[in-house]
């Protein structure tokens, strides 16, 4: 039995901790309530360690916290800043998010945007863990210190990421052999609750529902029958 374990639980010099394990993550995304609850009923139906990447402000985060086997980290959107958009400094986006969860201590930006000269602000709000890179498919994963002392552990699998390469065939990952294959790398698995309710097997489907998003009863009825993230998600915590 592969062990899921938190961010905070890693400490790159002791190999002990990270060996062999698997983080499993969950970027929020500014998911529908209905949507995200979905998503945290099937990880409590595992029963196992888990991290939400919280976007904004929900009840929802009250029920996240009162569940220890989850931790919740920042997912701050600098977006804006590179669309030239943002009134607020990279600071003050991190900080607002900070206010929202106080006790984070990992952090994701959202599209894992970031810059060398944001570590500081990371470590200055609490931080002391990141996953901000992707190493998809990679079985010898293994965390790294940043410049600033903040843990680095990469991220092996997100479901967007293979949706991403499905459309783009830019690389082949068999995910029947390797989304459950044991290695001694880290595994760090990254979903997001929109795919987990459409149970998306492709970014078609999120397209199409793209007016949608604030429509649970819609995007039910849009959910694959088939394999998708939904099922990815099932069988990686071995609920089917
Ligand atoms: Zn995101």
């Amino acid at each position: 039995m592969v062990e899921f374990i938190h961010f905070r639980d890693i400490d790159p010099v002791r190999a002990s901790s990270w060996v062999g394990k698997r983080v499993l993550s969950i970027d929020i995304d500014w998911a529908h309530d209905v949507v995200l609850e979905d998503t945290i009923n099937l990880i409590e139906q595992a029963a196992v360690k888990a991290c939400f990447f919280v976007t904004h402000e929900t009840p929802l985060l009250e029920r996240l916290r009162s569940n220890p086997l989850f931790e919740l980290g920042l997912h701050p959107n600098f977006d804006p800043l590179l669309r030239g958009e943002a009134a607020r400094s990279a600071r003050d986006i991190v900080n607002d998010l900070a206010r929202v969860v106080p006790e984070a201590q990992v952090l994701r930006s959202h599209a894992m945007t970031t810059s060398g000269r944001w570590l500081e602000l990371y470590r200055e709000a609490g931080i002391t863990h990141v996953s901000n890179y992707l190493m998809f498919g990679d079985v010898n994963i293994h965390p790294f210190y940043q410049l600033n002392g903040l843990v680095e552990a990469p991220v092996f699998f997100a479901d967007d990421g293979l949706l991403f390469q499905r459309t783009n065939s830019a690389v082949s990952f068999d995910l029947d052999v390797e989304l459950l294959a044991s290695s001694e790398g880290l595994r760090v698995f990254n979903y997001h609750p929109i795919h987990l309710f459409l149970n998306s097997e492709n970014l078609e489907r999120y397209s199409r529902v793209r007016n949608f998003l604030n429509d649970p009863v819609a995007l039910k009825r849009m959910r694959f029958e088939g394999n998708g993230s939904r099922t990815w998600l099932s069988s990686l915590l071995r609920l089917i």
